[in-house]
């Protein structure tokens, strides 16, 4: 599993688990946890994938979200969120922000990486994204 994924969470615990859990599948990693610093990060550098925590404390994930997906520049990165099972009705508001989805925390780690996997864009190098 390959690929350049920003997590976006503000707490520790989380943003390690996560990060390392996909770190370990050989995916790429970089971490904000706000969005100020997701921003500046996205600035200089465009990620396969987006994991982002709603609650965040300043600006919230579904409003980076809707930001990011207006912007040319970072519209066509997948954002998925990471959405509390606490929190009904954070996945409806994920979608209404135009995630490509959601994934709800706490993550159970052995299926967390083929989870995260269906939202990355393929890049296995056997086929070629021409091919019909
Ligand atoms: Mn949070």
């Amino acid at each position: 599993m390959t690929g350049k994924i920003l997590i976006v969470e503000d707490n520790p615990v989380n943003l390690k688990l996560v990060s390392f859990v996909l770190e370990l599948e050989g995916c790429s990693i970089l971490k904000a946890t706000d969005a100020e610093q997701a921003q500046a990060i996205l600035a200089n550098t465009l990620p396969d994938l987006i994991l982002m925590d709603i609650a965040l404390p300043g600006m919230d994930g579904l409003t980076l979200t809707r930001l990011l997906k207006a912007s040319p520049r970072t519209c066509r990165i997948p954002i998925v969120a990471l959405t509390a099972f606490a929190m009904k009705g954070d996945d409806d508001r994920a979608m209404a922000a135009a995630c490509d989805g959601y994934l709800s925390k706490p993550i159970d780690t052995r299926t967390f990486p083929s989870d995260v996997a269906r939202f990355l864009p393929q890049t296995d190098n056997s086929q070629t994204k021409e091919t019909p």
